[in-house]
């Protein structure tokens, strides 16, 4: 058991005030779905004095489409929504993790795994878990083995194989959400050992947003509630690493006309920022969603005074 994870309360907003970001995945230019969460985490952080910083994640550069970085930029920009600092892309990042990586293996609960997803499938079958569609499959530990040691630095360069982080049993993480209360969920059932870095060499989301949100020093994480369920993982790896944990404010999902949350996959449209009367339409319908009121409805009210409103409507 390597801490008593549950038990540690959070902390309360660092010295330095609070820091916001918004962290999309340069996987095509921000549609409504994004939208309300660039605009709720910026709404959150203006009404707090705060900073909001804008991190890019292309970790998995497969996915990635080169020009969605600059248009992600341009599309908040035209919706008034400016960061402050400099904008962080995680393709450039694989250092920081790499050392976060190798702070794991010296805490001795990193462990190598070559199961391809198929393997872990039929274990699962063949231990009678079926896993629901749309879920993530519970690792069964195939590859954990019985007494872990600190690996050789050497061995991460070795590809074919992924890092899994080996949980305690019963690893049980709670928190509040600022937005949906109490959240627990129990790591080692629902979860299982989660990959770190995969076998491609790509370091994952898990990982990359934990040594992120630190080193940027992010005291409030305010994003969709698609993201929820990956909460736990992330505060457990807080808690072995040593970084204080954020507050979490998940928003509601924009979903389609099938009850799908927007995606590229579904193939949701693109915001419409052609001109500063469409960008505020945009601002508008993703204000809606938030459940924000009395906004200034008018038909020359500039996208300055309308987030000014809705900044003091924010949570109030
Ligand atoms: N990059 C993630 C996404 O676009 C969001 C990460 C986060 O906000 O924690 O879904
Ligand atoms: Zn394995």
């Amino acid at each position: 058991m390597i801490l008593a994870v549950s038990k540690l309360k959070n902390p309360s907003s660092p010295a330095g005030g609070y820091r916001g970001r918004f962290a999309p995945s340069p996987t095509g230019p921000l549609h409504a779905g994004s939208l309300v969460a660039a605009l709720g985490s910026w709404l959150d952080a203006r009404k707090n004095g705060g900073k909001w910083l804008l991190r890019i994640e292309d970790l998995d550069t497969p996915r990635c489409i080169p020009e969605a970085s600059q248009q992600i930029q341009s599309q908040l920009l035209a919706c008034g929504l400016s960061w402050d600092e400099e904008v962080i892309h995680q393709s450039q990042r694989n250092e920081a993790y790499l050392r976060a990586l190798e702070r794991l293996n010296g805490l001795e609960c990193l462990y190598s795994c070559t199961c391809s997803r198929q393997m872990i499938a039929n274990t699962l079958a063949s231990l009678g878990i079926e896993t629901p569609r749309n879920q993530e499959m519970v690792y069964p530990g195939t590859c954990r083995p019985t007494n872990l040691s600190r690996k050789s630095p050497e061995s991460f360069g070795e590809l074919q194989q992924a890092w899994r982080i080996a949980l305690p049993s019963n690893c049980h993480i709670e928190f509040e959400d600022l937005a949906l209360g109490p959240q627990s969920q129990n790591l080692s059932e629902e979860v299982g050992d989660f990959v770190l870095r995969r076998s491609d060499g790509l370091f994952t989301y898990q990982l990359a947003v934990v040594v992120d949100d630190a080193e940027q020093k992010i005291t409030h994480v305010v994003r969709g509630q698609d993201l929820l369920s990956n909460t736990a993982r992330q505060i457990y790896l807080q808690e072995v690493l040593g970084y204080k944990r954020p507050e979490y404010l998940h928003l509601p999902l924009v979903l389609d006309e099938h009850g799908e949350k927007l995606s590229k996959q579904t193939l949701a449209t693109q915001i419409n920022t052609q001109d500063e009367k469409c960008s505020l339409m945009e601002l508008r319908k993703a204000a809606k969603h938030l459940g924000l009121k009395n906004l200034p409805d008018g038909e020359n009210v500039t996208i300055a005074e309308w987030l000014l409103a809705a900044t003091h409507a924010w949570r109030s």
